[in-house]
């Protein structure tokens, strides 16, 4: 572990304990470019910990301490989610310089990091999240490419094999698409855990939630379409899903 403390922190409100842990790429053309803003006191942004591709941890922030990485953001009706959380920067240039596939090394490394993060907080399996998923809108972070099956498979988050799941839905919903259907499918988000609006329509937010969902627990539908397998997946989370502990 190479401290390279920032000075983008504050404290965590009084008694309030991390229930989440955050993923993130770092969006910048390196890993280097990435430390030095999280660092610079005019950037404002932060994250506990950077992993570089080749596996180095730096921590920038203490876990007891709050840092600035989640933005405006909402997960399961908390909107605070620095207060709450501890952010993982993984080093990736991300959709904008490039994305491409974690070295083994490096996500070995996040895996070592997040067990440890996991045996001193709280924080239940289906909590370890994207940055996409608590801000869908704006963010596509850690990305289709970021394996959440390994993790899990480690120890790390909640990620179900159902590559053989079936489909619930008779048809597929989509942008602009109105109804009873629609209002089903952001209430299953909702009850998920996304910051998403009953409205009856399939509009803008509802597209950007259903792609981030997609992102996290079934990258190869990865469309932003309410498809069949989709909706089946959504359902098989749903039904075994710890939501209310
Ligand atoms: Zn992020």
């Amino acid at each position: 572990m190479i401290n390279s403390l920032s000075p983008n922190f504050d404290a965590r409100p009084e008694g309030q304990e991390v229930d989440i842990l955050l993923m993130h790429y770092t969006g910048m053309r390196s890993g280097e470019a990435a430390l030095e803003r999280m660092c610079s006191a005019q950037a404002k942004v932060s994250a506990h910990y950077m992993v570089e591709e080749d596996g180095r941890v730096f921590q920038l922030v203490e876990e007891k301490d709050r840092a600035w990485h989640a933005g405006v953001a909402s997960w399961a009706g908390a909107s605070d989610i620095n207060a709450r959380s501890i952010g993982i920067e993984i080093v990736n240039p991300g959709h904008e310089f490039g994305y491409r596939a974690f070295p083994e090394v490096q996500i070995a490394a996040v895996v070592e990091l997040a067990r440890g993060i996991l045996s001193r907080h709280r924080v239940p399996a289906h909590r370890v999240l994207g940055h996409s998923d608590v801000a869908p809108s704006r963010k596509e972070d850690p990305g289709e490419l970021f394996p959440w099956g390994e993790l899990a498979q480690a120890g790390v988050g909640w990620f179900l094999d159902l590559t053989e799941t079936g489909e619930t839905a008779p048809s597929g919903l989509s942008l602009g698409d109105r109804g009873e259907a629609v209002s089903d499918l952001q209430k299953r988000f909702r009850a998920f855990g996304y910051g998403i609006d009953i409205t009856g329509e399939f509009d803008l937010l509802t597209e950007a939630v259903c792609r981030a969902f997609q992102r996290h627990y079934c990258p190869a539908q990865l469309s932003g379409v309410a498809d069949a397998k989709t909706q089946g997946v959504l359902a098989a989370y749903l039904d075994k899903a710890p939501f209310r502990d």
